[in-house]
């Protein structure tokens, strides 16, 4: 069993051969289009349409092609979520960021951080690496 990515809404297959495909649209912006994203964790490479040209330090509202909801976390400030389901049919979140052109991905199972990556973690860290004693206040 392959690696699948599920909209974290409808649980739609996001994953189609070798990209997880999503829509995207800058925000305050009427630019939008198709993204394809390498399914490899910490491999950013993305690839769209020659009309459709990603802007790097932009914004993007990222949305499921099946069921159009809207995958940007509200929890997360910046972050965008969907679903993994590993070989071994395990669940995880997967964040990473909307802003274009940076690097950071986590994998999530329940509150523990199975794997994370990126040059821009340190942006996003501050959400995840809350000391146990602290998140009773959250
Ligand atoms: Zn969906």
């Amino acid at each position: 069993m392959a690696v699948e990515y599920l909209c974290k809404v409808c649980r739609g297959h996001l994953k189609v051969k070798t990209s997880i495909v999503l829509a995207a649209a800058k925000t305050n912006s009427p630019t939008r289009g198709l993204i394809f994203l390498n399914p490899e964790i910490g491999n950013y490479t993305t690839t769209t349409h020659p009309s459709f040209q990603i802007k790097v330090g932009e914004e993007y509202i990222y949305t499921c092609p099946i069921c159009h909801s809207q995958l940007n976390s509200a929890k997360y400030n910046h972050l965008v979520r969907i679903i993994m389901i590993d070989d071994d049919g395990k669940e995880y979140n997967i964040y990473f960021s909307g802003i274009a052109g940076e690097k950071c991905t986590y994998k999530i199972r329940g509150n523990k951080i199975e794997e994370k990556t990126g040059s821009d973690l340190k942006n996003y860290n501050k959400y995840f690496e809350v000391p146990e004693e602290d998140r009773k206040y959250l």
